[in-house]
């Protein structure tokens, strides 16, 4: 990624952007000509032209806050924020770490909620933003041994849906996506035998692809999405339909 970033459009701020699905993003909203800071803990695997890099661990408020500083000094003040960074720690919850259930909501919940929370106030003072968190299926469907992801999951919905109420004034909006299995380098430690379990409840048979989330995220970013707010929208073929 370059430190540099061009174009005039609207200015972004991507988390978990080294690799997945967040780099995706970070990616397709460079190539629609966003100014893209994208975040992580460590450097992003490829450079991506239009994207710049900076580092953030979104467990840490003081990490969180010099990044968006950094960001601010690079593209100007934040218009969309899209919150990507996370974990998973599975296991059935009777013999689950202390650390495994702290560590996951930590960065999967509080994360998002403390990027939001540091990069609002930007949005809400000229009156037009996009915040999207990144969930999951899981918030809605559970899932045998993510008690603690389900927690964090579910907890980004309800996060949403009062931030909505809070910003829906100042002409900004805030939607979580809820991706099913989708393949990346997090879809890869599903065992074989949950993969098989996923894809038998999964209507379209098949894991996503990354650029399925990405065009849901691009939509809900633009400006054609200025009334949908406070939704949890799944990407997910399917799987969880209805709840
Ligand atoms: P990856 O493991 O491929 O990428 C996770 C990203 O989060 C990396 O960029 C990682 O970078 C970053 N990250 C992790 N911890 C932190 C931290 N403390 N601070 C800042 N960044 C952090 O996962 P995916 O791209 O697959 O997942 C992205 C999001 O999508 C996650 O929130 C996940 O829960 C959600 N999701 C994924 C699904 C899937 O099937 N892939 C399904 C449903 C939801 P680094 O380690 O350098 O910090």
């Amino acid at each position: 990624m370059t430190e540099e970033s061009a174009g005039p459009a609207r200015s972004a701020f991507v988390t978990g952007a080294s690799r997945g699905l967040g780099a995706a993003i970070a990616k397709d909203l460079a190539a629609q000509g966003y100014r893209v800071v994208g975040t992580a803990r460590n450097p992003a695997e490829d450079v991506v032209d239009g994207v710049s890099f900076v580092a953030c661990d979104v467990t840490d408020p003081e990490s969180i806050r010099s990044a968006v500083a950094r960001a601010r000094d690079l593209v100007g003040t934040i218009d969309i924020v899209v919150t990507s960074a996370g974990i998973m720690h599975d296991g059935p919850l009777v013999s689950l770490p202390q650390e495994a259930v702290d560590d996951v909501i930590t960065t999967n919940l509080l994360g998002s909620v403390n990027v939001a929370r540091e990069t609002l106030g930007d949005m809400m003072m000229n009156q037009w933003g996009r915040l999207v968190f990144v969930g999951s299926v899981v918030a809605m469907w559970g899932s045998p041994g993510q008690v603690n992801y389900g927690a964090s999951k579910g907890g980004l919905v309800g996060a949403a849906r009062s931030l909505a109420w809070e910003l829906g004034r100042f002409g900004v909006t805030v939607n979580v996506v809820l991706p099913g299995l989708i393949d990346t380098g997090m879809a890869a430690n599903v065992s074989a035998k949950r993969h098989k379990e996923l894809m038998a409840g999964t209507p379209m048979r098949r894991p996503g692809r990354p650029e399925e989330v990405t065009s849901l995220v691009s939509y809900l970013v633009s400006e054609g999405a200025g009334y949908i707010t406070g939704a949890s929208i799944p990407v997910s073929g399917g799987a969880g339909m209805g709840l």
